[in-house]
């Protein structure tokens, strides 16, 4: 073999990868528009109340003051602040244990912009907060209180805390106020887990298929054995029916079988019986 007769082969793998990087492509990119689009759902809610929009820009933390993320987190942050707020009410800013419950959900809202990333892939919802380290354990502590428990961990000296919860991060964005686009993720969770049902049911019904078909090459043998034996004219003439629509057909269900024959199930079901129990006696009683 020389190098110019591997050549082709080599070239043959090449589109295989191109096209796997195409179909993975494909997979991520309606998942990342979806993370946009919760992400200015939430941006573009403009809390009504001048306490909430106080507690929303104090999520935002930095990001409010000039260092924002994204342009639309810095829109935001602009919005929420109106001229006639004061600097002593901005100072004064945010007390969660005080905090009436509508202020508590705009802070958050703030955090998620500012810190949280939303990340989508493969079925698998993800949800994560990166804090300063200070902080991780209060917005932990917080976020249980609400009764949505997050687990965490220390990360390049920076607090991460994570849900990989579906259900969890859909009801953490409902309650940040996610409409629409929370709706889509949750669309998106149920038609992944309705996906997996399906496997699961096909799986399922291959293995029902693989349990008959051995069954029925089961009954072949015994048929097999018993026509070459005394007992098989002993036998009631509706078994040896049965036995000889099976060898007919060996991949047909009870139910068919029962329907070519004009019998019933029952006596398709009754007639294997005896024939398993007539092969059985057969491979005992011969002397070898
Ligand atoms: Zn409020």
């Amino acid at each position: 073999m020389t190098a110019g007769a591997r050549l082709p082969a080599a070239a043959r793998r090449l589109p295989a990868a191109a096209r796997r990087a195409r179909a993975l492509a494909g997979v991520e990119r309606p998942d990342r528009d979806l993370v946009a689009t919760v992400r200015a759902e939430l941006a573009a809610i403009e809390p009504a109340r001048r306490c909430c929009r106080i507690a929303e820009r104090a999520g935002l933390g930095t990001a409010a003051s000039g260092r924002a993320r994204t342009p639309v987190v810095g829109r935001l942050a602009v919005r929420l602040l109106e001229p006639a707020d004061d600097a002593a009410a901005a100072a004064a800013g945010f007390d969660w244990p005080t905090a009436a419950a509508h202020c508590r959900v705009a802070w958050l809202r703030g955090v998620f912009l500012a810190r949280g990333s939303l990340s989508l892939a493969y079925g698998r919802t993800h949800l994560e907060f990166v804090v300063p380290l200070p902080e991780m354990v209060p917005l932990a502590d917080r976020l249980a209180e609400l009764g949505l428990p997050i687990s965490r961990r220390v990360r390049r000296s920076r607090g991460v805390l994570t849900w990989k919860s579906g259900d969890t991060v859909v009801a953490f964005l409902r309650r940040l106020g996610g409409a629409a686009a929370t709706l889509d993720l949750e669309t998106r969770s149920v038609a992944h887990s309705l996906r997996g049902h399906l496997n699961r049911v096909v799986n399922a019904e291959n293995s029902n298929l693989a349990r008959s078909v051995a069954s029925a090459r089961r009954q072949l043998e015994q048929i097999e054995l018993l026509r070459h034996s005394a007992d098989w004219e002993r036998l009631p003439r509706s078994v040896r029916a049965v036995a000889e629509a099976r060898r007919r057909a060996p991949e047909a269900s009870y139910s068919e079988l029962a329907a070519q024959l004009d019998a019933s199930r029952a006596l398709v079901q009754r007639a294997f019986a005896t024939l398993e129990a007539r092969a059985l006696g057969v491979g005992h009683g011969r002397p070898g």
